[in-house]
């Protein structure tokens, strides 16, 4: 069964050249000049649109536990969501409770998610309880196509590792090649504030914004890169929202330090403005770390520029308005934390572009090549050429579309980009040579998507 999509601009992480790619089964067969193949048993024209490789949202969480709630979207609604906003493949967290093993949790979200993936899927490891056990697992984990654990300054009680456990872990992480991906906000100070915020009456969603200031990101992100200096292990921070915390990176990165990150949409478009809209309003933006000050978001796009930000996840995790997030009613610090993204990252990302903050080949970069090379699945996935899984996107640049919780396929209640306006559109998305999205017509399945068993980090000096 071969496609063949001809006549559009094929787009990789160093430019754009007029291609047709033919597809054989699961896999791209060729990258031709337009015109070489003519015959096909399905043929896409891609007349006037880019074909680049599917999106990879290296930062989710479908159907996790959070304060006695779980985020609302399950593998299956998640990753048909994923599919419609062209991305292909995930990279979701595995968590694991104290007092359970690393094994055990990896066991358990297999079993969510086998079955009822509509796009590929890869696993992270939540890392909350370190000990001698643990550290072990790691290398288990590695050899089950796990190579990437993720470990929280923030959350005491919850998920917080110590400065000592978390250089535990980094040892191990370097002694596996694998990489430590860290939450890098202060949580032991920001619980303070909190307390004191609340004592003081001041319980509203906003006081989520106020009681973690940036600073306290700046400061965690420079211990963490210190800790990694130390244990000369990877780093990886996720979620980077705070211009002090992009300039840690950006030193550590200067001094040759494997020290990575990525930033998320919601960072880059929406502020501390939307944390405080009126009433309870603006529990549809809290997310940790929280929406910054608008100045931040000049940092954000100039450090995926310059490549001190390297990659753009969502952290969707959506809870709904409606019963999820009036959980914190007068009380900001029960508000489950997270936001729905993971449909509309290529969109706004492709804003950035027809903004012109980044390049069409940067586009592609921090939204597929990167994540792919950064979490050991290239060239599998990440970029259009002989050989690869054909996870492929045909995208109109020209297309027009409002954001809206009325046409969004995420089963959340709300949107937080609800009506604004985005220049592009998804047309086609083919995962492993399959059609599962054309025209705005869902034609995937659930088990379609599976699982990824990734390498290690593919950028390490
Ligand atoms: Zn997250």
């Amino acid at each position: 069964m071969r496609t063949l999509i001809k006549g559009g601009t094929v787009l990789s992480s160093t430019g754009a050249v007029a291609a047709d790619v033919l597809v054989d089964g699961e896999t791209i067969a060729a990258v031709t000049a337009p015109g070489v193949f003519t015959e096909a048993e399905t043929v896409l024209d891609a007349t006037g649109k880019y074909v680049l490789p599917g999106g990879i949202d290296a930062h989710t969480h479908m159907e996790m536990p959070f304060g006695g709630t779980f985020s609302a979207d399950t593998f299956e609604t998640g990753t048909r969501a994923a599919a419609f906003g062209g991305t292909t493949t995930i990279i979701d967290f595995a968590v694991q409770v104290k007092g359970t093993s690393l094994l055990s949790t990896l066991d358990k979200w297999h079993e969510k998610a086998e079955g009822d993936c509509a796009v590929d899927y890869g696993f992270h490891m939540i890392v909350s309880d370190v000990n001698d056990a643990t550290l072990k697992e790691m290398e288990s984990c590695v050899d089950a196509g796990v190579s990437s654990f993720k470990m929280f300054m923030a959350y005491p009680g919850v998920f917080y590792s110590t400065d000592g456990e978390i250089l535990r872990a980094m040892r191990k992480a370097t002694e596996t090649g694998s990489t430590i991906m860290m939450h890098a906000e202060n949580g032991i100070a920001i619980d303070q504030l909190v307390a004191q915020a609340l004592a003081e009456g001041r319980g509203e969603p906003v006081q989520h914004g106020y009681t973690r200031p940036p600073e306290l990101e700046g400061e965690a992100t420079s211990r963490a890169i210190t800790l990694a200096k130390v244990t000369g292990a990877p780093l990886y921070i996720v979620h980077l929202s705070a211009a002090q915390a992009l300039a840690a990176v950006a030193g550590a990165r200067d001094e040759g330090q494997n020290v990575f990150a990525e930033t998320c949409p919601q960072y880059l478009y929406l502020s501390i403005e939307d944390l405080a809209k009126p009433g309870f309003e603006g529990a549809k933006y809290v997310a940790s770390p929280p929406l910054r000050e608008k100045s931040h978001q000049t940092d954000l796009w100039r450090g995926l520029r310059t490549n001190d930000l390297s990659v753009v996840s969502t952290d969707h995790c959506p809870f709904c308005f409606k019963d999820q997030k009036e959980l914190g009613r007068g009380d900001f610090s029960k508000i489950p934390n997270g936001m729905p993204g993971v449909e509309h990252r290529m969109d706004l990302l492709h804003q950035g572009v027809v903004a012109g903050e980044i390049s069409l080949a940067r586009w592609v970069e921090t939204c597929s090549t990167t994540p792919a090379r950064m979490f050991g699945l290239y060239p599998r996935k990440g970029v259009i050429a002989p050989g690869s899984d054909a996870d492929i996107v045909v995208y109109d640049p020209k297309a027009e579309q409002t954001i809206s919780a009325a046409t969004h396929h995420m089963a959340v209640d709300y949107s937080a980009y609800e009506g604004m306006r985005i220049t592009g559109a998804v047309s086609t998305v083919l995962s492993r040579g399959r059609v599962v999205v054309d025209g705005g017509e869902y034609h995937g399945s659930a088990g379609h998507g599976r699982f990824l068993s990734r390498d290690l980090c593919q950028y390490l000096n």
